[in-house]
């Protein structure tokens, strides 16, 4: 049986896997990716499962039930991370499934489904700026357009996948078919802080929220700033300053999320007044339906505001991700898992990150088990988990798996 102890020192051995002795970057088609899925595949393999790398460099193990060739449980998460990132943002929920695995081996082969781990190969989208693109393969949702994208050093994705050693025509047959998988449980760390907050060692997810970006600009009049007196300014800084605020008294008085993380101001010298301020908006609700309309209570609050001050107000959005809700029967199975390990009624939340679950879930229903993360810290080295949350987590995955078995076994 695989422990926790166990699973936390895997994750420390992942973090030698990385493109800086000092600290954790491990980014998609490197050499440090193919070690780490060397590694997975090892692990793997000691639980007793068939191993391949897909076509799009997605690590796979699979362990047969009860008739050979049955369709698939997927369990599983990324191996790649951030640059200067934690050890578990990702990699937890890959060697918890792998070991998941391992605890369950023989009950598996009398199981009414084949039981899969993967570890998708990039979800964070550090290297070409495209986020989840180890997932959208395995999902069939592969833009052909993306192998244009490019690294920090000008090297294309196509050329990335020729020195991985991959065939970037063959990237559709890592596509997963329906048919193939009865659903996807992840588990992975919370990345925020309301489950130390509730005092609770693990919850389930609802729903994975997608994100709306925007780029929004400001356009004022940018003149002489000590011969223009104030009834004459249209200062387009002053008037994002009120943007930023209402972005964030509107978000706050809702539940919503909304970030302006880069604002740029034109012409940018101290004596002069800002003509134009560009500025960026990420936005984040529960339900599709909240953040829209939380977008339009704020672009019409901002323009009124830059009405008052005789300035314009323009927006492109640059991003748009639908929500992804987790399957019922996959959330019942996760929550029977927590309850299982002593928690009577466990918690419930969104996830404000992003997932591979959000691609994934484009071919087959999906489910998420959070385990509690020290301060809600993630993409920071900093990130850590706490021994006894990973045991119950260990217990619940378990738990979950087991439920599935269960009552597909009573349904067949
Ligand atoms: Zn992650």
């Amino acid at each position: 049986m695989t422990t926790a102890t166990e699973v936390l020192q895997r994750c420390g051995e992942l973090d030698r896997y990385s493109a800086h002795p000092s600290h954790l970057e491990r980014v998609y088609l490197s050499p440090q990716h193919a070690a780490a899925n060397a590694a997975a595949a090892d692990w793997m393999e000691k639980a007793g499962m068939r191993t391949w790398e897909d076509e799009a460099g997605n690590q796979y193990g699979r362990r047969e039930g009860r008739v050979p060739g049955m369709p698939a449980l997927l369990l599983g998460s990324h191996l790649d991370t951030v640059p200067d990132a934690g050890s578990y943002d990702g990699m937890l929920g890959v060697v918890m499934a792998i070991a998941v695995v391992e605890r369950l081996r023989e009950r598996i082969d009398d199981f009414p489904f084949a039981v899969e781990v993967v570890g998708f190969s990039d979800e964070e989208g550090t290297r070409f700026g495209k986020a989840l693109l180890g997932s959208c393969a395995a999902s069939g949702t592969w833009d052909e357009d993306w192998w244009e994208l490019r690294d920090k050093q000008g090297l294309t994705l196509h050329k990335a996948f020729l020195e991985f050693g991959l065939d970037p025509r063959r990237v559709g047959e890592a596509a997963r078919r329906p048919e193939e998988l009865i659903g996807y449980l992840e588990a992975h760390i919370e990345q925020g802080p309301y489950l130390e907050a509730a005092d609770a060692s693990l919850g389930y997810v609802t729903t994975i929220a997608g994100a709306r970006r925007f780029k929004l600009s400001i356009l004022g009049e940018a003149r002489h700033a000590g011969g223009t007196p104030y009834e004459r300014r249209q200062d387009a800084l002053v008037g994002a300053a009120e943007a930023i605020s209402a972005i964030e008294r509107l978000a706050k008085a809702s539940e919503c999320i909304a970030t302006v993380g880069r604002i740029e101001v034109m012409p940018g010298a101290v004596n002069v007044i800002p003509g134009r301020a560009d500025f960026s908006l990420d936005l984040r609700a529960e339900t599709d339906d909240r953040r829209d309309a939380m977008w339009e209570t704020m672009s019409t609050q901002i323009e009124a505001l830059c009405d008052a001050r005789g300035l314009e107000f323009r927006s492109v959005e640059t991003h748009r991700a639908p929500s992804m809700p987790c399957a019922d029967w996959l959330t019942d199975a996760v929550i029977d898992g927590i309850t299982s390990t002593g928690d009577p009624r466990p918690m419930g939340l969104w996830s404000r990150a992003g997932h591979d679950g959000m691609a994934i879930g484009a071919v087959t229903g999906i489910g998420m088990l959070f385990v509690r993360c020290f301060d809600g810290i993630s993409h920071h080295p900093a990130e850590a988990v706490r021994e006894i949350d990973v045991a119950r987590g260990l217990d619940a995955f378990e738990g979950a798996v087991l439920h599935l078995a269960r009552s597909m076994q009573a349904d067949s």
